[in-house]
């Protein structure tokens, strides 16, 4: 998970050519429709530019940052930003395009983008992180607005980045206006937005769950990768519903039980008071009926297994991991991070699904099951323009209900083109709405 294995997916034909080959049912269907793809495949607009920001020593630092403004067709343009050593354009242009279709799913107004920069936040001080924000925000606070391009977090910007970065936008333009979610509460923030994307993958998975077998995660083994926002979210969520959280993990290694017994909710607090300090898991003293595995991720490491949410990040579960999954017992999977699984180990759990129908793996993929993180920022746009906050109660019953329909239009669109599964229907589902709206704009 440490390793972003980004020679995998720096390439946005890789992705374009997996979500071109889940279109080909609709394209048989409507032949017109390719055409359009071409369109869409090409970004609206390209920002690149120099970030020159001052470290700790007064020593002058570069890096590239980036905007792509990939769709606008079903609003502002919106997706995170990502800081990390990784981030080029073509991650982000196979990010971006992957941002429509997820923002789609939500059924909120929402195009899509992502952006970021090669900054490196690890070992950084608080104020370098903020003279970076500062100087990032000097050059993207030109392309940016309310009702243009609504960035927010990714991998490696969390609340803090987007407090630098608004407060920066808003002395730059002498605006205050709703131009980054997943702000602080008391200044326009959303109410569940931190727990949006975990909380959201478990609502997704828990309709699956309900769907397939009438049940729900009572009692269900749940392996969990990843230690940090969706991850920490997703377990105190499986553990709320009565399930068994037996995996967390992350760059350095895995943390898994070797018994029945799950995490607690007060070891998942404990994680994530040493991920705010940048701590690891093996800092932490495993709880009993636990072992640390150094360099390891969890999918081998537990023999029956029903539940796995892959949260960390991409190329997580390659198709050994599929197959070993497979073998003990898997029956869902739902991605909390964007393309955790390999094609390779999307296709053990599809051809799973062809031999054994329901009581094969489900699989959710990441622009549905993760779309919560997204779905609420798009409730904090909608607060911020009413000049409101909703309750916790509010915003989570919303969540609840765009999860469900997210995996509904999955399902349903899956059943009427009837040669895949859930990964085409919801591709399906979501190039149809941006593609009609396009054409309806006379774009396409
Ligand atoms: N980075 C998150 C995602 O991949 C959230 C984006 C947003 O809230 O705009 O969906």
């Amino acid at each position: 998970m440490s390793s972003y294995t980004a020679s995998k997916v720096s390439e946005p034909e890789f992705e374009l050519a997996e979500i071109r080959s889940t279109l080909a049912p609709l394209f048989k269907k409507r032949p017109e429709l390719e055409n359009a793809f071409k369109v869409l495949m090409i970004p609206e607009r390209i920002i690149q530019f120099r970030v020159t920001w001052e470290d700790d020593k007064g020593q002058c630092q570069v890096n590239n940052g980036f905007r792509v403004q990939f769709s606008s067709v079903l609003g502002p343009y919106k997706g995170g930003l990502r800081l990390h050593p990784s981030v080029n354009l073509s991650i982000l242009k196979f990010l971006g395009f992957e941002q429509i279709f997820k923002n789609a799913l939500t059924g909120l107004h929402m195009g899509g983008g992502k952006g970021g920069s090669d900054f490196d936040p690890k070992g950084k001080s608080d104020n370098e992180i903020r003279r970076f924000c500062v100087a990032f925000m000097r050059e993207l606070s030109r392309h940016i607005g309310a009702d243009t391009d609504v960035p927010a977090g990714d991998i490696g910007v969390g609340g803090r980045e987007v407090g630098f970065l608004f407060g920066a936008y808003k002395q730059m333009r002498n605006e205050w206006v709703g131009v980054l979610t997943g702000k602080g509460y008391d200044f326009g923030g959303s109410k569940i937005r931190p727990e949006a994307t975990g909380y959201g993958c478990v609502y997704y998975a828990e309709e699956m769950i309900r769907v397939a077998r009438g049940e729900d995660f009572k009692g269900k083994r749940v392996l969990i990768s990843g230690a940090g926002n969706v991850a920490q979210f997703a377990a105190l969520k499986v553990i709320e519903l009565g399930g068994q959280v037996l995996s967390l993990s992350d760059s350095k290694g895995a943390l898994v039980a070797e018994g029945n017994e799950g995490l607690s909710a007060d070891f998942i607090n404990q994680v994530a008071d040493l991920k705010l300090k940048g701590g690891y898991l093996k800092d932490l003293s495993a709880p009993s009926g636990f072992k640390y595995v150094e360099g390891a991720r969890p999918w081998k490491l537990v023999k029956n297994v029903d539940v796995a949410l892959p949260s960390a990040t991409q190329n997580e579960l390659d198709e050994e991991d599929a197959k070993a999954l497979v073998a003990a017992g898997l029956g869902f999977v739902a991605e909390g991070a964007n393309m955790p699984c390999t094609l390779e180990a999307i296709n053990v759990f599809e051809s799973s699904r062809r031999e054994k129908g329901n009581k094969g793996v489900w699989y959710g993929p990441g622009k549905a099951a993760n779309c919560g993180g997204v779905a609420v920022s798009g409730l904090e746009m909608a607060q911020n323009s009413a000049r409101l906050q909703w309750t916790d109660e509010v915003v989570d019953a919303k969540l609840k209900d765009i999860m469900k329909n997210a995996f509904e239009i999955g399902l349903e669109t899956a059943k009427e083109f009837t040669e895949g599964g859930e990964v085409m229907g919801s591709n399906v589902a979501g190039f149809l709405k941006v593609v009609e709206a396009a054409k309806a704009q006379g774009d396409v």
